[in-house]
């Protein structure tokens, strides 16, 4: 038997009611906070992701989806959604019209990455970006929605990590000072995170491995480095949050996975979820639109994973349970009045109401015990003699009472 891709899954019909819901919620909150949904193909050049996240990133390096199509173009499936929706942005001329865009997506991603709970090669994320305004706002209006979309589905319990990475001249001052000093333990730092020194020594602070935590620990922090540009930035931010009610911590060694990051960057964590327990991000990014050979545009975004947001819902026992509805069903007797079956469901159909017809030609019992299975309100039973005086029995199936019909009356029936 062919099976599904590794770290891929089906989203199986008992389970789609749930997707619907968060993607129900999407939609609301983010019209309430007046971003509006884009949609970008599955797949760009390979060049939007390598310029736009940075060469040095795990998600490029190793995670990426790349192959070359029958012309030779060197093309990857989509591991994130910031890059090729600047992409769009410059392309469409999206700002041309409007100074601040505000944008949200939702859809799959791919990475090759290796699986594990909470962990896919194919999932889905919903994200929202603020484009056009270096004001850190921006920022605070974008942690609103966040937390409103979190509250929304159901989650009241989260954890906000927040920190800043400053301008492009504190980092640099940093990374010199980082560099320095991990440079005194460099034997003793796992190989992951002698790669990323040389390469990019901000990531040496996301490092998870043992070995490194210690060093880590005593390295210096980039919040002692800010200038009044980036403290003025992440103080705004702090103290408009802390006016509104919005929970963080700020935690100085969070730095995230791209390199494309400046000014406020935090995460989004739940304690119901495993080793994973990430359930979002995002930042500020000033830099990309540059990078994707657009006029220099600033921006801030997040996105959260689909499935991440699953699983916590279904350990604090939340997951929607929104069950396919049927209307009503039609109890054929005969064969041979299929099509007159099928008539009456059709005109209840437009109607606006769901039906279900037998296709099994079973037993009128069977034919009920699946009416009952389905939970219908209505049973319309239809036997020669009712075909004959084209009418049909309608039972209502929470008193089993029952009266006979026309067709012509379909019309007029409340139900
Ligand atoms: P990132 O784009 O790496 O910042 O990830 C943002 C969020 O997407 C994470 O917090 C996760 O919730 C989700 N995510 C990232 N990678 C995966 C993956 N491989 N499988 C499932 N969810 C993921």
């Amino acid at each position: 038997m062919i099976q599904s891709v590794k770290g891929t899954k089906d989203i199986l019909p008992d389970s789609i009611a749930q997707w619907q819901f968060l993607e129900n919620q999407f939609r609301i909150v983010s019209a309430k906070y007046g971003y509006r949904e884009i949609r970008t193909p599955v797949f760009e050049k390979t060049e939007v992701f390598s310029r736009g996240i940075g060469e040095e990133t795990d998600i490029v390096n190793k995670e990426m989806y790349t192959f070359a199509d029958r012309n030779g173009d060197l093309l990857t499936l989509r591991p994130e959604m910031t890059a090729p929706l600047v992409r769009a942005v410059i392309q469409n001329n999206l700002l041309e019209a409007n100074p601040t865009l505000k944008l949200w997506y939702a859809g799959p991603l791919l990475r090759y990455e290796r699986p594990q709970k909470g962990r896919m090669r194919q999932f889905h994320q919903y994200g929202a970006e603020c484009i056009g305004t270096v004001n850190p706002e921006a920022d605070v209006e974008l942690l609103l929605l966040a937390d409103c979309l979190i509250k929304s589905v159901g989650i009241q319990e989260y954890r906000l990590l927040l920190n800043t990475l400053g301008n492009d001249n504190v980092r640099l001052i940093y990374k010199n000072e980082l560099i320095n000093y991990l440079s005194k333990f460099k034997e003793e730092l796992s190989e992951e995170s002698k790669n990323r020194l040389d390469k990019n020594p901000l990531r040496v602070l996301d490092s998870k491995h043992p070995a490194d935590a210690q060093i880590i620990a005593g390295a210096p922090q980039i919040l002692d480095f800010l200038d009044e540009e980036s403290a003025s930035h992440f103080n705004f931010v702090r103290g408009s949050l802390d006016a509104l009610n919005i929970k963080y911590e700020i935690t100085p060694r969070l730095v995230r996975g791209l390199d494309y990051y400046c000014h406020t960057v935090f995460e989004f964590q739940s304690s119901a979820l495993g080793a994973q327990d990430s359930f979002g991000g995002g930042g500020r990014y000033n830099k990309l639109f540059e990078e994707l050979g657009g006029k220099a545009c600033p921006a801030v975004g997040f996105a959260f994973g689909i499935e991440r947001i699953l699983i916590i819902l279904e350990a604090i026992n939340k997951l929607p349970q929104i069950s396919d509805t049927v209307h009503v069903s039609i109890i054929n007797l005969d064969v041979k009045n299929f099509v007159y079956a099928q008539n009456i469901a059709e005109q209840l159909r437009a109607k606006g109401l769901n039906v279900a017809c037998d296709l099994q030609r079973r037993s009128m019992k069977a034919q009920m015990r699946e009416a009952n299975r389905l939970n219908v309100k209505y049973a319309i039973i239809i036997g020669p003699d009712e075909v004959e005086k084209q009418t049909m029995i309608l039972k209502n199936m929470s008193d089993a009472s029952q009266r006979e019909i026309g067709i012509s009356e379909i019309n007029s029936l409340e139900i």
